[in-house]
């Protein structure tokens, strides 16, 4: 059948909110389809694969029965296309296509292939995703390549743009930010009241055998079902589940870590990435929804805890973004410490002595989650130690986590992360020794290390380590006010316990897969 118009919904672009969808129109045939190039640019997670496929379908089923043309293909059906042009191509020629149109990729990988896309006869357009708070031409009003921009600066703008959490031109409560007062630890007596995480059981149907068919390279496992949501009704789901049992307290213990609950993994969070990041619901109505919440229930919940939950969202997530695009392709490249050494065995296995590592990794591992003191603080403050190659701590992170997209993954890691942008993303780097983990976690207690050493073969590494990436990188932190009393603790240090220091850690880093 002929149509004079394809549309072409990528598996991150969800958003049944579209404008695209407010008429049918038989002229216009969408879509979707399961493709190789995107199993295989990392190898990922099972439960990734999974939840991508089963929310495209989900979608596409979705649409089709609101009476919509769509065209919904399988690995199957798409695996005689070398790339996503070549399947686009093939479409246009076989339904006699005049004019193609796509929604923007938030990905620079997905964006350079369709605009590659150019046939004789057929109009190419591509419109914005109606997603993001921030237009994406007005990403550079704020943001420049090549040049720090910080967060507090543009989370204000936004605050003001939006008129969210305003009392007219002032902050709602008189401060901008109550970070102070999110920084408690999980007491013993707090465990019992961890909520129990919302997890859905979704059908994986022939899911599995069909990534073994087409021989799709994967990791991890997946179980009987799929807990991650797969359509905008679980994800609302989810949000709801989130502002009535974890809002109240998640600004308090957004940065808690603990081993010893059940719930551990989830904690106060709201495991909303992936649902925002496939556009399956709007960064607009999670803040909308949460602050409803709090207006509802200002006796449980405190400006700080909604405060904390908007600063996320309508923050750092509209600024990772300013920042991957006005920086890529290079940001890509950027290897600003000259990291090089190999991701340890460990982050496959698991298998590694370090308590801290062993429960952020394996639920990673397991749940293909972690929330973000977690990806900070302990992986990725080890792999910035360490000096691990940027390539591989994004190539790991890419892979591994559920919402792990490249727009919003990348920023992260290789910026506030790893500091190899150079300062783009932090104005200091975000490296701690063992005693910030065991602050806020109860990680120290049970470990093979001993957290308050720094040598000799039990002392906890990752003291040792902080300790040589400073000394390393004096030449680059030394004159950071921020960092400057590091500094002076480092040159304060006895001398023999400074020479042991530097020589333990530089032991651990010759053998990193034995920690
Ligand atoms: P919550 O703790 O409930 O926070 C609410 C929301 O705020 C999140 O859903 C997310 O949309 C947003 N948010 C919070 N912090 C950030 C941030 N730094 N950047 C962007 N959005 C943020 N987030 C991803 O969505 N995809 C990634 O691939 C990703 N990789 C990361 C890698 C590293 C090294 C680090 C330090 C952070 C990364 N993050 C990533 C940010 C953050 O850790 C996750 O968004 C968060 O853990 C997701 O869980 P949640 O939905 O329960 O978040
Ligand atoms: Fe992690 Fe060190 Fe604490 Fe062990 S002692 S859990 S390695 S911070």
């Amino acid at each position: 059948m002929a149509y004079p118009t394809l549309r072409l919904i990528l598996g991150d672009q969800l958003n049944a909110s579209h404008s695209w969808y407010r008429e049918k129109d038989n002229d216009v045939l969408y879509v979707i389809a399961q493709l190789r190039q995107e199993t295989s640019y990392v190898k990922h997670h099972v439960q990734k694969i999974a939840a991508f496929f089963s929310a495209m379908n989900a979608f596409a089923n979705a649409l089709t029965a609101s009476g919509h043309n769509v065209l919904n293909l399988s690995l199957s059906e798409t695996e005689k296309f070398n790339d996503l042009p070549a399947l686009v191509l093939s479409l246009c020629e076989e339904h006699k296509i005049k004019r193609f149109e796509y929604q923007r990729p938030d990905e620079h990988r997905l964006l350079t292939q369709l605009q590659t896309i150019k046939l004789a006869g057929i109009d190419v357009s591509c419109v914005d995703t109606e997603h993001f708070f921030l237009p994406f031409e007005e990403i550079t009003d704020h943001f420049k390549a090549n040049k720090g921009t910080r967060l507090e600066t543009f989370y204000r703008k936004m605050r003001k743009r939006f008129n969210i959490l305003m009392d007219n031109e002032k902050p709602l409560g008189g401060n901008w930010n109550y970070d102070a007062d999110n920084r408690n630890k999980l007491k013993k007596t707090d465990l019992p009241n961890i909520p129990e995480p919302l997890v859905f059981e979704n059908d994986l149907g022939d899911l599995l055998e069909t990534l073994d068919q087409h021989n799709v390279k994967y990791f991890g496992d997946i179980g009987e079902h799929l807990i991650w949501p797969n359509s905008r009704a679980q994800s609302l789901e989810l949000l709801d589940y989130f502002c009535q049992h974890c809002l109240s307290n998640f600004g308090k213990f957004q940065d808690a870590m603990t081993a010893n609950s059940e719930h551990a993994w989830s904690l106060y969070h709201s495991r909303l990435s992936f649902s925002m990041n496939t556009k399956m619901i709007s960064p607009m109505q999670v803040v909308e929804r949460a602050i409803v919440e709090f207006q509802k229930r200002s006796d449980e919940i405190s400006l700080a805890q909604i405060e904390g939950f908007v600063r996320q969202i309508l923050g750092w997530r509209e600024f990772v973004r300013g920042i991957y695009w006005v920086n890529m392709p290079e940001y890509s490249n950027m290897n600003a410490l000259d990291a090089n050494r190999d991701l340890p065995r460990f982050f496959w296995t698991n298998d590694t002595k370090m308590n801290c590592m062993k429960h952020s990794l394996g639920q990673s591992l397991e749940t293909a989650y972690a929330h973000h003191i977690q990806r900070l603080m302990v992986i990725g403050n080890f792999c910035l130690l360490a000096g691990v190659d940027p390539a591989q701590v994004d190539e790991w992170y890419l892979g591994v986590y559920i919402d792990a997209i490249e727009w919003v993954e990348m920023p992260n890691t290789r910026g506030m992360c790893q500091f190899a942008d150079g300062g783009l993303v932090a104005s200091k780097p975000y490296a701690a020794s063992g005693s910030y983990i065991n602050r806020m976690s109860d990680y120290c207690s049970e470990c093979h290390y001993k957290v308050k050493e720094k040598v000799g073969s039990d002392a906890c590494p990752f003291n040792s380590l902080y300790w040589h990436f400073m000394d390393s990188h004096v030449d680059k932190f030394g004159k950071n006010p921020r960092i400057g009393m590091v500094y002076r603790n480092l040159e304060k240090m006895n001398e023999n316990l400074r020479q042991e220091t530097m020589l333990r850690a530089e032991l651990l880093l010759n053998n990193l897969d034995d920690l």
